[in-house]
């Protein structure tokens, strides 16, 4: 038996959840970065593992927009 796989809707990038693996629409997944010791890791984290990475420390989310900060 053969499986194919293949893009959905066409176009459409899919990524994979870094905690889970599950695949999503690129647009669905949250930049998160971990920080682990002095590193920091990209992550991208589903809707359902952000609400579990939200209670850990060590994740932040990644601002896309740069923030300017007036002193
Ligand atoms: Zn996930």
């Amino acid at each position: 038996m053969r499986i194919e796989v293949g893009d959905e809707g066409g176009g459409k990038s899919m990524d994979k959840c870094s905690i889970c693996g599950k695949t999503y629409p690129e647009t669905t997944l949250k930049k998160m970065v971990q920080i682990s010791g002095r590193k920091a890791y990209l992550n991208q984290i589903c809707p359902a593992c952000q609400a579990i990475v939200l209670n850990n420390p060590s994740y932040y989310y990644l601002e896309e927009k740069s923030k300017k900060t007036t002193s």
